[in-house]
């Protein structure tokens, strides 16, 4: 059951794209289901910190999410921070890839929010 706990948003994931091959469903559950894969991978999917230590060296403390950093504070803040500099983004998108949870966070993101404006480009749309 571990591995539930920590890969909820891999099971989202899952019905996700069942849900999109299926079809039949309205815009509703798709916009649902996209909702919890994205904060499952921002917020939740085991991670690597990625923040830079002062030494210039990759932060690989354990962390949650991709917008969140380890245990310690300043990193957290240096993450965040990040967000708001686009100078800073390769350094971000750099701890994306870091490890292979947090490539498999930062794939289910993005299919979550490709799918979620999908699901909105064609509900506008018809
Ligand atoms: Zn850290």
């Amino acid at each position: 059951m571990k591995f539930l706990k920590e890969y909820w948003g891999l099971v989202a994931l899952a019905l996700l794209l069942t849900t999109w091959w299926t079809a039949e469903t309205g815009a509703a559950p798709l916009f649902f289901l996209s909702g919890v894969v994205v904060v499952w991978s921002l917020f939740w999917a085991p991670a690597w910190c990625g923040a830079v230590n002062r030494n210039g060296k990759f932060c690989i403390n354990n962390s949650r999410g991709l917008l969140l950093g380890c245990h310690l504070r300043q990193h957290r803040w240096q993450k965040f921070k990040m967000l708001f500099y686009s100078k800073r983004w390769a350094q971000f998108t750099r701890g994306m890839w870091a490890s292979p949870t947090a490539i498999l966070a930062t794939v289910s993101g993005t299919v979550g929010t490709v799918s979620a404006i999908t699901t909105g480009i064609k509900d506008f749309a018809l």
